[in-house]
């Protein structure tokens, strides 16, 4: 399989092959936030998956719920007049459990086309209420909003930008909030004003007639799991509201419990007016992902004011009847199967957990929110130096944590990534810390 998987297998984003012996690590089953390779390897996941496996593997509540719906009536188009049970049903319940406000839905297949869907209704929305000149978008450097065309160019990190002509005209980057790195330095209140002046000066640059949106994660994951200050949330919506621009909050990682509560955005009491979302969604048991929106944007989509002039937008698997079966027994499993509580008991212990980290030798920097880390590490504490890349410090990192029995992410400039089941016990939560610390010792050691 490991031949097998070199010979016909692309993975785009690792340039190398882990592990010594130069192969993918062949997945082949998994329990609880524990997985098995072919070769019978037990790894603790501390990245539930690709930040998605929120409830842990193996839950037979959500096997069932799959299996019944696709006895029941496998598929279903979203497209055009049919719908499904599942569908509505989740639907109602993402309304329920989301910021006041967002009180319409649209299905997609994951968080890219979630991010292409919010871009697609937002410019037929400026279109419909007699303001097309609106469709300049704002994002933030280091964000991350998918591999699309559309979602790389709102991506503010240049690996996806590579070789393609993104981002696109109408795409516009202003510096992320990133405390540990910032130029007016870590304090809090500086870093929130400054984003603000940011984003102001950029809305002023444009023109506030021309501006649509501006897009933010509520923490920056794929850029190393950079937190802005509390409050920056709160500050940069009503930034958007007085700019009168759109603010789509891309809660794709931060959704479903990973903060703490069901959305980052009730942290701060935001409400954006649309709200992207996936991973956690399914818990990674079934690819789906989802756009809500105000009434105000929905104003402006087909089957609303306009019905003579229907937008081309959907997707064969929009609404899928056994993805959404699996959404609606994942969302249970959250509320009344008390994992959400869960998540939020074992925040002190991964908070107590990355501090404890922030004395390591390899260590300059510790971040979290909830059970989502960031650790990164650095060849200088004092002047924040990160390693040369020539010294391959992520692939020695992934290469060690094999080796120690877990599993997280190392990002291309050295940064640790955590996100490990919010299903998580109390005794794995030791576990995963114990073995990252082992990682980190080894790597140190060697030559
Ligand atoms: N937005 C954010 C914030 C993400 O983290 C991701 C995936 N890591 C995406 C969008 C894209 O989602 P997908 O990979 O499901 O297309």
């Amino acid at each position: 399989l490991i031949e097998s998987d070199r010979n016909h297998l692309i993975h785009p984003v690792t340039a190398f092959r882990p592990h010594e012996r130069r192969g993918a690590t062949v997945l082949a089953s998994g329990k609880g936030m524990y997985l098995r390779d072919i070769e019978g390897n037990e790894l603790l996941d501390a990245f539930a998956g690709l930040w998605c496996v929120n409830v842990g593997y193996g839950h037979e509540s959500i096997v069932e719920a799959a299996a019944a719906q696709m006895r029941r009536l496998p598929y279903a188009t979203g497209y055009f007049h049919f719908a499904n049970e599942p569908a509505i049903r989740l639907a109602e319940r993402l309304v329920e459990l989301s910021p006041p406000g967002l009180d319409r839905v649209f299905f997609t297949l994951g968080g890219s086309d979630a991010v292409d869907s919010a871009v697609r209704f937002i410019v037929n929305y400026y279109n419909a209420t007699g303001r097309p000149a609106k469709k300049h978008f704002i994002a933030l450097d280091k964000g991350y909003h998918g591999s699309s065309t559309t979602g790389s160019g709102l991506t503010g990190l240049p690996a996806f930008h590579r070789d393609f002509d993104v981002p696109l005209p109408w795409q516009h980057h202003i510096p992320a909030a990133y405390p540990y790195r910032s130029p007016v330095g870590s304090d809090p209140q500086a870093v929130i004003d400054r984003s603000v002046a940011d984003l102001r000066a950029k809305v002023a640059e444009l023109g506030a007639e021309n501006v649509a949106a501006f897009f933010a994660e509520p923490v920056q994951g794929s850029a190393g799991v950079i937190v802005p200050p509390p409050g920056w949330l709160k500050a940069m919506r009503d930034t958007c509201t007085e700019l009168d621009i759109l603010f789509v909050a891309d809660e794709v990682i931060t959704g479903f419990g990973r903060t703490g509560p069901m959305f980052a955005c009730e942290t701060e009491g935001v409400s954006p007016d649309l709200m992207t979302m996936a991973k956690g969604l399914t818990s990674g048991y079934a690819p789906m992902g989802a756009v809500l929106m105000s009434d105000k944007v929905y104003s402006g989509i087909a089957d609303g004011p306009r019905p003579e002039l229907p937008i081309g937008h959907g997707f064969t698997y929009s609404g899928h009847p056994v993805s959404a079966a699996v959404g609606l027994e994942v969302l249970r499993l959250y509320t009344e199967g008390g994992i959400l509580a869960n998540a939020q008991e074992r925040a002190p212990r991964f908070r107590e957990g990355l501090l404890d980290l922030q004395d390591h030798p390899l260590v300059g920097n510790v971040r979290g929110v909830g059970l989502l880390g960031g650790i990164e590490l650095v060849s200088d504490k004092a002047e924040k130096t990160r390693f040369d890349p020539a010294l391959r410090l992520p692939e020695r990192l992934t290469n060690a944590a094999y080796r120690n029995g877990i599993i997280f992410r190392a990002f291309g400039d050295g940064t640790i990534g955590l996100a490990p089941a919010i299903s998580c016990g109390a005794d794995d939560m030791d576990r995963l810390f114990a073995r990252l610390r082992k990682t980190l010792n080894d790597v140190l050691d060697e030559p």
